[in-house]
């Protein structure tokens, strides 16, 4: 994968921490300002607008050090360094720091609503005092959407905190909202300084991809509680993090699409169309089952063993969705979504896309089918879509159809090819053991014997040992590291 596409998917992420750094307080020069304003910054009637793309670069000169280092000499000549392709969204002049502006309109389109009811909505200079209105409230019964709302018609915010558990649940507007700006601009500082601590320590500066994904949970940590946009009719209810990895998201696969096509220029990216992208599902089948599956001899260890089976769905959902990018050429940040064993993610709408999409879907079942009997099995649908199927209005309409496609595949879970018959099925049995006791599908392993985890059991197959083991070990432990290791025999390959 080239560094270019790293510098695009980290743009992507950073192209609005001005809004963090800005409502935080941190100071600028009055020369800095002087000799950047006009770079970044675009003039209207007048007067100098988007202060945060200032913010942005600033941020980025200033904390290099922190970042991994992206920029070789022929990007930053052309203009394409990091920090031109992060702060130039609203005032882009190449064709790369188009793809950041269009990403940025295109995920703003995605999840941006306005307040119906309200001419004037969210004064400028109430920016830092606006809090996350959360979803859910958007959901009751009855209320349809930007229905004549305006923000006082919601009762309920996110404090600006980092995440923790507490952080789930919102709370009263009056316990969010601080009454003047010099409140607000305190938690707000409070918070970017302990995100810059925390940015100091992250490690891998020189190998870009992990740092990406290190930072990724970084800037989840940070940025879910701080609404993207404040000012204006704008709905307050979408967090930083989501409309940054949703533009990290768009931009890399538009980059990877015009790449691909040779129509890296002004006039391609900015087109609303062809179809561009290619949104993918992930859809693990037989999860349910799978989670609560009997059948075997004992009850021993019941508990170790849900939470590990349930974790290893999660996992498994991770790993597979981390398999697609790998194959793509696609960072880590552009998956969309990962929860419950299903999965979305962003790519190009080339042929190489959906060779790898065939290729992994059955690389990854032929594993399911020979480690678990097709009990569980992955299948993965796609939809193409245009700049157009983002824009105002128009994207329920595309997950929709991404959803049928998905239940679509749901009824063709496998080919008849690799169905049936699990082949050497008696052959994989040691003569001296029988079915593990914990499944009773698979054969036990005598490698499993004497394990601490297993009681008084002889032994088990290597699956429900590994399951068990993540099961205890997932509430002792502090962290996990998933590895990539020759697998032996027919085992799974996941240590933790
Ligand atoms: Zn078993």
């Amino acid at each position: 994968m080239s560094d270019t596409v790293y510098s695009i998917a980290l743009a992507g992420l950073l192209h609005d921490v001005g809004k963090f750094a800005e409502r935080a307080g941190m100071d600028i020069t009055p020369q800095y300002r002087d000799d950047n304003e006009h770079l970044y910054q675009p003039h209207y009637e007048g007067r100098s607008s988007h202060k945060h793309a200032l913010y942005s670069a600033a941020f980025i000169e200033r904390f290099s050090d922190l970042l991994p280092n992206l920029d070789d000499k022929a990007t930053a000549k052309d203009g394409n360094s990091l920090i031109n392709l992060a702060a130039m969204h609203h005032k882009p002049e190449t064709p790369l720091q188009w793809i950041i502006t269009q990403a940025d309109r295109l995920s703003s389109g995605l999840d941006r609503q306005v307040f119906e009811g309200d001419e004037s909505g969210t004064a400028y200079r109430d920016f830092r005092k606006t809090r996350l209105i959360p979803l859910a409230e958007e959901m009751q019964f009855g209320r349809k959407s930007g229905d004549t709302d305006t923000l006082e018609s919601y009762g309920h915010r996110y404090r600006i905190r980092e995440m923790s558990p507490e952080q789930v649940f919102p709370v009263s507007r009056s316990a969010a909202e601080p009454t003047d700006n010099d409140g607000a601009l305190i938690e707000y500082k409070a918070l970017f300084t302990v995100f810059l601590s925390h940015l100091s320590q992250l490690a891998h500066r020189d190998c870009p991809p992990l740092w990406i994904e290190h930072f990724t949970s970084l800037w989840e940590r940070f940025t879910a509680s701080i609404p993207a946009a404040t000012v204006g009719k704008v709905i307050p209810d979408v967090s930083l993090y989501d409309h940054s990895r949703a533009t990290a998201a768009l931009a890399t696969a538009l980059y990877c699409y015009h790449n691909a096509t040779d129509t890296l220029n002004e006039t391609a990216v900015k087109a609303p169309s062809p179809e561009k992208f290619l949104l993918i599902t992930g859809d693990f089948y037989g999860i349910q089952n799978f989670i609560f599956s009997s059948g075997g001899s004992t009850n021993k260890a019941a508990a170790k063993l849900l939470r590990g089976r349930s974790f290893a769905v999660s996992i498994l959902s991770e790993l597979a969705a981390d398999r697609l990018c790998r194959r793509l050429g696609l960072p880590a940040s552009s998956v969309l979504l990962d929860a419950a064993g299903k999965f979305t993610l962003i790519a190009p709408n080339i042929p190489e896309t959906v060779e790898g999409l065939l290729a992994v879907e059955a690389e990854l079942n032929s594993w399911l089918i020979q480690n678990y009997y097709g009990e569980v099995s992955i299948g993965f649908s796609s939809v193409a879509a245009s700049p157009a199927d983002f824009e105002k209005g128009r994207f329920p309409e595309l997950w929709e159809r991404l959803g049928k496609a998905a239940d679509l595949k749901k009824y063709r879970k496998f080919d008849l090819a690799q169905s049936g018959v699990i082949n050497n099925y008696l052959d994989t049995f040691d003569n001296t053991l029988s079915l593990c006791p914990f499944c009773g599908k698979r054969p036990a392993d005598p490698k499993t014997r004497g394990d601490q985890y297993l009681g008084d059991n002889e032994a088990a197959c290597l699956i429900c040992r590994d399951h068990i083991h993540l099961g205890s070990k997932l509430v002792k432990s502090r962290t996990l590291a998933v590895i990539t290791a020759s697998v032996e025999s027919t085992g799974s390959n996941l240590h933790s």
